[in-house]
């Protein structure tokens, strides 16, 4: 598995991944914690049920904050979000997926913003000579 040379914080507050002959990755901070991983956020472990209210969607104060991020072996980090959340473990693996779910919504938004364009330009088609 490839593991990301380095993590940062990019200007505009998402994580940047830096991965080894490849490009960046860029997951925006609400992305990731909206795909926590862990047991809570997901959802998917019934083995350990706990009698808590689901109320801990609600958008908390600090939610979208990335406090700390500590690495987990050299397969993961884990993330200690301003609320006090930091059972997240995120893998490289999916870190990388979360990447590329990021750069595909944000070619969807390309996508939409080229088209609503195309439609004001119309016109120019009409013209083949251009002297
Ligand atoms: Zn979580």
């Amino acid at each position: 598995m490839i593991q990301p040379t380095k993590i940062v914080k990019s200007a505009s507050g998402d994580l940047e991944l830096i991965w080894p002959g490849k490009p960046n990755g860029i997951i925006p901070i609400k992305l990731l914690r909206d795909h926590c991983p862990c047991a809570t956020c997901s959802g998917e472990s019934v083995i350990l049920q706990t009698a808590k209210p689901q109320k801990i969607f609600l958008e908390t104060p600090g939610r979208y904050e990335v406090r700390t991020i500590q690495p987990v072996g050299n397969y993961a980090i884990t993330i200690s979000w301003g609320d006090g959340h930091n059972t997240g473990i995120y893998s490289w693996d999916l870190l990388e997926k979360l990447s590329r779910l990021s750069a595909a919504l944000e070619a969807q938004e390309k996508q939409k913003l080229r088209q609503s364009h195309d439609h004001d330009h119309h016109d120019h088609s009409g013209h083949p000579h251009d002297h």
